[in-house]
Order: structure tokens, then C-alpha cells, then sequence
């Protein structure tokens, strides 16, 4: 959805407009932060923060807000609970901002530059409790997902009620968010995938050398191209289109895959057909000169296994469900290596406060000089510092104080996809622990060695791990006993059992 676009033609009809952001997610919830909601006066929206009554509560805040006139942003605390009848158990944070014919001409430079490409921007509160963005001069890369950092100080928060605004700042990204695809032919599954699609995040471009072919309407997320050489509309194809091939003709079905599978950057070339029609296809695609690797990444047949039938409404569902599922990786994938650039800046902000820990408890004599925080989605689920001396407990560090704590606020086991940030290099137990927690990533800022010099000889552990059982300074025996290995057998026979 291009939110600006809308936003100002919602404006310039109803007079005034609500932009409803899901600024925060903690935990499980039905959609991502970033997703939006643009809602008209009298209730007729565009996009969706994730339906159910999370969406239908947000929709009634921003009809009341609307029809308080423009005014203030809100931020309003939801948990997924049973109050709201949704059990995905997370919480979210949604922002609700109103506008009117005042800020058609901000709404219309955001609208512009989003239309350019993938957009982001600065908020912050200005005195009249507004968001003011400014256009950030570098544009986030092709691909990665709508998004919100929203960083607020700790400890503001109280349950239930809006917060203080005027220390929020908003990074945000806005982007169409719809991947570029382009199909090859308007025979009958061409029709009837095009259907399939209208509702899918997709952007079309419907290509066929017969302009009789086409159907008079199409929906709106689709574009027919009449063109003559369709070839050349591989080669013309935007990074990251999606292709797919099913024209009324195999030599043009050829000359159409040869042309996109010669583009490493076009990550799925699909083609309908058998499993002979690939053989014939990359044995031709062989003689033409294509390298193997290029060749390899034809997909024939084309749709998630599993479907048999051949009408071509069934085709054509089991297409557009392999390219959610191409769609889905894609953007993971940009998804990782966005979080990976824009979270520089909020290493040094995390890793800041691992360290600030470390030494206000060092200082208040809670034990070694240690801290942890443990991050996901930019917020800290837990904080830990090292308790070893005062609870008399030699496995309370920083950073598995941190992960029981994180793990009790996400009411969960594992953390995936969370950072953890550790004054210092964490010992082998806390790296073990990381890892069954699931954690994706430590960052670090004194390492073991700086460690062993002030006495905590970390790289003493490090160095009896990998010795055989018989060669630590531990002593350790092996026993063996039936009835141990009985109650292993158990545990794989025990139904209820969770894994993990
Ligand atoms: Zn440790």
C-alpha cells in the first residue's frame, strides 16, 4: 500500500484521514510493526493491522480521534490477551495520528518521495504532540520490509495508559511493499492465476504478444502488456521480479526463459510444464549457451506438490501459494540484512546499556563487572547483571540473568530472532545458554582474554571444552544404568512431551 498516496487522496475526499501504525510488536502478534491502517472518517479503511478485534478497537480509537478533530498523536498499549478475544499473547503498541487539509502539502512530499521508491523516515513529537517526519536523504534498499523503530526511554511505561510522547522517535520505512511479477501468457491459467492473485501481494505485469488475449477488465494490481517481443520484457525486468512462463507457444516459452534465467538477479523463473518439457528445456537452453548454474535455477513444474489437479483455477492456486512461499524467503532474507545495517546504530545504544549495567551493579556490590541485555524487535525484554556473590549463586552472570528474564517477559523458552548484548565476551555456560535459548546473535565489548586479566579466567573453561571427558581437571566418570537409559525411552514414548 503506498500509505502517503492514500493517505493524501482520503485527505482531498473526506477532508480528514487517520493513519493507524502498528509502531510495536512484542511477542507473538498477527502482523509485523509497520503495518498500517488508513482510515476515512466514516470508518471505510485501506490495509489492516492484523483483523480481529485488535484492528476493530484501533479502527473505533481512530473514528473517536477523527472526530475530535486533528489533533495530537496517540499511542495506545494493547495486549493480546483474552480481553481482546486474540491469544496470540504478545503486545503491540499502535500509533493513531490524524491529519486534515492543513497538511496536504507535508502528506503530498511524503507521497512523492514514497512513490520514488522505498522511503524512510525520522518522527518526532513536536510541541503540539504531532509527529513531524523528515525524509531521511538515504532511502532504505530495495526490499526490505515497512518498518518502525520505535525507541522510548525505559521506565515511562505504565500498563494501560498512552505514553509520553515527546521523548519518542520514529524511524520508519514506508515501501509498496508488493513484489513485481511477470507473467508470460493469457491462455486460460495465465486468467485464471491472474485471479488468483488479485488479492495477493503482488504487482503484475501481464505479458502476451496478442493483444486479443487479454480480458477486457483486469484487477487492480495488474498491468497487461501488449508486447510484440516479449523477450525483451525479461531483460527490461525490475531486480527481484518474479517470472513466470506460460505462453500459447514453446519456442516463445524458450526464448522468454533463456532471456530472464541469463539474469542472476531475477530469483524465480518459473515455467509450466512436466518434468520432460524441463528436460527438453534445459537440454535446448544447454545448446543455446547457458552456463549450468543459470539453467539450474529453472523451476518445472511450477506450484507446491501435493496439488494433482489440472483445472486451471487448481494450478492456479498452487501457484500463488509457491510464490508466497518464493515471496516469504525473499523477504526474510532482505528482511536480515536490513536489520543488520539498521541495527548499527541501535548496537551501540543496546551494548551502552550492557555496560552501564556492569558498572552500577559492580558498584552497588552485586557481584562481578558484568551486564546484559537481551533485544528482539528493538525493545529489551530482559536485563541482567552478575549476582554470583550476593545470591551465593554461581550460574546468576549477566547474561543468563538476562535470558530467564527475557525468557519470563516473552513467556516463552526460546527467544528467536533476539540479540544479545554483553559487556563482555560471554563465558562458555552463557554461550551454551544462548544457544538454547535460540538467541540469534551476541554482541560483545570486552572479550575472555580482557576477562582472565582481571581474574575471571573464562579462557581457562574455554580451554577444558573441547579435552576428552578423561583430560579435564574436572574429574568425570561415565557410568552406565539401565534405568537411566529407561527414562530416556519414556520421555520418546511419553505423549504430552514438549521438545526443545
Ligand atoms: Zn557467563
Amino acid at each position: 500500500m503506498q500509505v502517503w498516496q492514500r493517505l493524501g487522496d482520503m485527505v482531498g475526499s473526506a477532508g480528514a484521514a487517520a493513519l493507524v501504525t502498528l509502531a510495536a510488536v512484542r511477542g507473538s502478534a498477527p502482523r509485523e510493526a509497520g503495518a498500517r491502517m488508513v482510515v476515512r472518517p466514516d470508518g471505510a479503511f485501506f490495509g489492516t493491522i492484523g483483523g480481529g478485534r485488535l484492528e476493530w478497537r484501533a479502527l473505533e480509537e481512530a473514528r473517536r480521534a477523527l472526530a475530535a478533530g486533528r489533533g495530537p498523536a496517540r499511542l495506545v498499549d494493547e495486549a493480546l490477551g483474552p480481553d481482546l478475544g486474540q491469544c496470540c499473547g504478545g503486545f503491540v503498541t499502535i500509533l493513531i495520528e490524524t491529519f486534515d487539509r492543513r497538511d496536504a502539502a507535508a502528506i503530498a512530499a511524503l507521497a512523492a518521495a514514497e512513490a520514488a521508491g522505498p522511503l524512510a523516515t525520522v518522527g518526532r513529537m513536536g510541541a503540539d504532540g504531532r509527529v513531524a517526519r523528515l525524509i531521511e536523504p538515504a532511502a532504505p534498499a530495495a526490499g526490505e520490509v515497512a518498518s518502525v523503530d520505535l525507541m522510548r526511554p525505559r521506565g515511562r511505561r505504565e500498563a494501560g495508559s498512552d505514553l509520553a510522547l515527546q521523548d519518542l522517535v520514529l524511524c520508519e520505512r514506508f515501501e509498496d511493499g508488493r513484489t513485481p511479477l511477470l507473467l508470460f501468457g493469457a491462455g486460460h491459467v495465465g486468467r485464471a492465476l491472474v485471479l488468483a492473485l488479485a488479492p495477493l501481494p503482488f504487482r503484475l505485469r501481464w505479458v502476451d504478444p496478442r493483444e486479443e488475449a487479454f480480458p477486457p477488465h483486469v484487477p487492480m494490481n495488474v498491468t497487461p502488456v501488449f508486447a510484440p517481443d516479449p523477450p525483451a520484457e525479461a531483460r527490461a525486468a525490475p531486480t527481484g521480479a518474479l517470472v513466470l512462463v506460460m505462453t500459447h507457444d514453446h519456442p516463445l516459452d524458450l526464448a522468454v526463459v533463456a532471456a530472464a534465467l541469463a539474469r542472476p538477479d531475477l530469483p524465480f523463473v518459473g515455467l509450466i510444464g512436466s518434468a520432460t518439457k524441463r528436460a527438453r528445456f534445459l537440454k535446448r537452453l544447454g545448446e543455446a549457451g547457458l552456463g549450468e548454474a543459470a539453467r539450474a535455477r529453472l523451476v518445472c513444474p511450477i506450484g507446491v506438490p501435493g496439488i494433482a489437479g489440472k483445472e486451471p483455477a487448481v494450478i492456479a492456486a498452487a501457484v500463488a501459494a509457491q510464490l508466497l512461499q518464493v515471496r516469504e524467503r525473499l523477504r526474510r532474507a532482505a528482511s536480515a540484512r536490513g536489520e543488520r545495517r539498521v541495527s548499527a546504530g541501535a548496537d551501540d545504544r543496546f551494548l551502552a546499556r550492557a555496560v552501564a549495567l556492569s558498572r552500577e551493579h559492580m558498584l552497588h556490590g552485586d557481584g562481578g563487572p558484568f551486564g546484559a541485555v537481551v533485544v528482539r524487535d528493538g525493545f529489551i525484554l530482559g536485563e541482567g547483571w552478575n549476582c554470583v556473590t550476593s545470591q551465593n549463586d554461581p550460574t546468576a552472570h549477566a547474561e543468563v540473568v538476562a535470558i530467564r528474564r527475557a525468557c519470563a517477559a516473552a513467556g516463552a523458552f526460546a527467544l528467536h530472532g533476539a540479540t544479545l548484548y554483553a559487556s563482555c565476551e560471554p563465558c562458555p555456560m552463557c554461550l551454551a545458554a544462548a544457544y538454547w535459548a535460540r538467541l540469534a546473535r551476541i554482541v560483545y565489548a570486552n572479550t575472555r582474554e580482557a576477562a582472565a586479566a582481571i581474574g575471571f579466567d573464562d579462557a581457562f573453561i574455554y580451554g577444558e571444552m573441547p579435552k576428552a571427558p578423561g583430560e579435564r581437571s574436572l574429574v568425570m566418570e561415565h557410568r552406565p544404568l539401565a534405568e537411566a537409559a529407561q527414562v530416556f525411552a519414556d520421555w520418546l514414548a511419553k505423549a504430552d512431551r514438549i521438545p526443545y
